[in-house]
């Protein structure tokens, strides 16, 4: 049973984690393994904490600052990659009543000083820096006297794979913070991140000294994700009706590869109807800042965008990630996937992927300047990739897989629900191969995949007449397979590694191990092409709760079901909840969760007291706007 908020000043905060979550967050239980993670850093031990994106990171480094802070311990300093997004997080912990500030280049020279001087008086909690900053002489020079004074109470360590170079965001300045460990002896640190296969783990580990650390592994499900890959046939065409299918008006992310991509694909939505606006590195700095400045403030924003958007958004409903290029390898498609539904409700994970993507990754490995082993180790990490994509069994058993998770089929990925048919290729294989096998045997001759299937279907072009290629064996051998067929063959081989791609004109050649295919020796069971998109239509997500919408309003549902009543109330709690937030400068769920209003809309709590037991209600909040929601709450109309 949550207490009444104190508002008596004087009297001592309590220290302990529960307390602490319950008053300043206002959620009445730790999650999985927040409570051993933060006891365990409050009672001074290091963490390395390994947990899907939406687990609940943020509060495992929040709730031991705020604890050892009540305890007479000072400033705890976060290590946060991107300086755009620490606003948004400080401001959430002001909103929390928790005294927390930044300390990067956007701020004036007076603002910065101030802020040091909270930090060097130990009052502030939560100092979040960039990596780049700490290993200045004249930020160390703080932290030493801090430390001298024991007023330096916790290292976190945030999107720390960023340390290894096997991870998929490899950043420099990560390398220095074992700094912090060597210097600072005393300080326990707590290092976390969403993404890391074994070697990045252990990397990490080395890198940051965490030898000693307790190591907590969360399973790394989302449940609520949705996983689709389909096969690229018109990726706009697929795309334009995955959103509108299924996602008319949601916030989500588009991903692809080259910035020319992402900006022709956000003015192409954008003439489709869609709120598409681009994202990547190429875009002046403010134009980039007021893009995700939108996409995080307002509802139904589609981001469009390279891989440089999205470390640190932790925008909760966010409802799709779509790809429509390849990633490099499963962590970057489960960290950029990750980014759909931290609010725990339905959100998909889509990827549209072609016989060209195939060719283009392995050709950046190749052609990249790094070394010999380096490439092995990418190589390893596409095929994986590659086997997802191709697999026509559970997605999700696949990607846990990879992380080192048993798991059982997940009833909630494409393949699950609508289990792909098979076809037994291996003869198709053998006769693709031994035709890329004939054209060699004329003067060592290469083709790409076009020509290949024109002669395996027997079809006379120029380019036939011209090769003479019709006098070949294998001319017409394939005429019974379709040619999406054939592209779904040809880009298997190359993801199973039996044939590469050469030079600028992706022609096909023969690897070593093509022989075993040759000889028959290796059964090939494929996914069939389909012709069609296999759609699963409106309303038949199990677990979604969202009503529909109408025609092509932009208006979102709520989280959970409401009568008619509660939605208005739910509507009225939205606009105030939109009037604070451009007050203070915020986005809308950083003053209250989309959840935490739906809640108040259908409790409709009448007093204070019973308005604190709704999940998302610190005492803080509850004390700034607890008046406002009830007033909104009783003047709501009855319909
Ligand atoms: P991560 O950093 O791991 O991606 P966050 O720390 O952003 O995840 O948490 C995801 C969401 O879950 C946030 O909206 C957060 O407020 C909420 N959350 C975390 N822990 C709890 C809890 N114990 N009870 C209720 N909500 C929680
Ligand atoms: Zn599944």
């Amino acid at each position: 049973m949550p207490a009444a908020p104190s508002l008596v000043p004087s009297q001592p905060l309590p220290a302990d984690p529960s307390s602490i979550l319950h008053e300043v967050f206002g959620y009445t239980a730790f999650r999985g393994q927040q409570q051993d993670i933060v006891d365990h850093v409050v009672a001074g031990g290091d963490a390395l904490v390994l947990m899907p994106t939406g687990g609940g990171k943020s509060l495992c480094y929040q709730v031991p600052a705020i604890a050892r802070h009540r305890a007479g311990r000072g400033v705890a300093l976060v290590v946060s990659p991107l300086i755009a997004l620490m606003h948004d997080q400080v401001g959430a912990l002001e909103e929390a009543g928790v005294h927390a500030s930044f300390l990067n280049s956007s701020l004036t020279s007076e603002d910065a000083q101030r802020i040091e001087r909270e930090m060097m008086s130990g009052r502030l909690v939560m100092l979040y820096a960039a990596p780049e900053r700490i290993a200045t002489p004249r930020f160390l020079a703080q932290l030493d006297s801090l430390y001298e004074r024991g007023l330096l109470s916790l290292f976190a360590i945030d999107e720390a794979h960023c340390v290894s170079q096997w991870g998929h965001d490899f950043r420099e300045d990560y390398l220095s913070l074992n700094v912090l460990h060597e210097r600072y002896p005393a300080v326990p640190r707590i290092a976390l991140t969403a993404t890391a296969d074994d070697l990045t783990r252990a990397d990490m580990i080395e890198r940051l000294q965490l030898g000693e650390a307790r190591v907590f592994i969360s399973s790394f499900d989302r449940p609520n994700i949705r996983y689709s890959i389909v096969e690229k046939d018109n990726a706009r065409a697929q795309l334009l009706r995955f959103i509108g299918d299924e996602h008319e008006g949601d916030a989500g992310i588009v991903y692809c590869q080259s910035r020319k991509k992402v900006d022709e694909t956000a003015a192409w939505l954008v003439e489709e109807g869609v709120s598409a606006l681009p994202y990547h590195a190429g875009l002046d700095a403010a134009v980039r800042k007021r893009n995700q400045d939108r996409f995080l403030r307002e509802d139904s924003i589609v981001m469009v965008a390279t891989v440089a958007f999205g470390m640190g958004i932790d925008k909760p409903d966010v409802r799709f990630v779509a790809h429509l290029d390849l990633p490099k390898n499963i962590e970057g498609y489960y960290q950029e996937t990750g980014r759909a539904g931290r609010d725990g409700a339905a959100a998909d994970a889509w990827m549209t992927y072609g016989l060209a993507d195939v060719v283009n990754q392995r050709r950046m490995i190749d052609e990249s300047p790094a070394g010999e082993e380096f490439k092995r180790g990418q190589r390893g990490k596409l095929d994986a990739l590659l086997a997802l994509a191709e697999s026509h069994d559970c997605r999700r058993v696949r990607l846990l897989d990879y992380f080192g998770e048993p798991s059982q089929p997940c009833g909630n990925c494409d393949n699950c629900l609508s289990p792909p048919a098979t076809w037994d290729a291996t003869e198709a294989a053998r006769k693709a191969l031994s035709c890329i096998y004939r054209f060699h045997q004329n003067n060592g001759q290469r083709f790409g995949a076009g020509h290949l299937i024109d002669v395996l279907r027997g079809k006379v072009t120029d380019k036939v007449t011209q090769y003479r290629h019709e006098s070949l064996s294998t001319f017409g051998i394939g005429a019974d397979v379709a040619e999406t067929q054939w592209r779904a063959v040809l880009r298997q081989l190359i993801a199973l590694g039996y044939l590469r791609t050469e030079g600028e004109w992706n022609t096909l050649e023969l690897t070593p191990t093509a022989r075993e295919v040759l000889r028959g020796e290796v059964p090939m069971l494929l996914r069939r092409a389909s012709d069609t998109p296999r759609s699963r239509g409106k309303g038949t997500r199990g677990k979604d709760t969202r009503g529909t919408t109408t025609g092509r309003t932009k208006e979102r549902a709520p989280p959970i079901a409401l009568d008619d009543a509660a939605l208005a109330r739910f509507g009225e709690l939205k606009s105030w909840r939109a009037e604070v937030a451009r007050e203070h400068n915020l986005p809308a769920f950083v003053v209250f969760h989309d959840a935490t209003l739906a809640e108040m809309a259908r409790a409709a709590p009448g007093t204070l007291d019973a308005l604190s037991e709704i999940s998302g209600v610190g005492t803080k909040k509850l004390e700034a706007y607890g008046k406002e929601i009830l007033r909104v709450l009783a003047a709501a109309p009855a319909q």
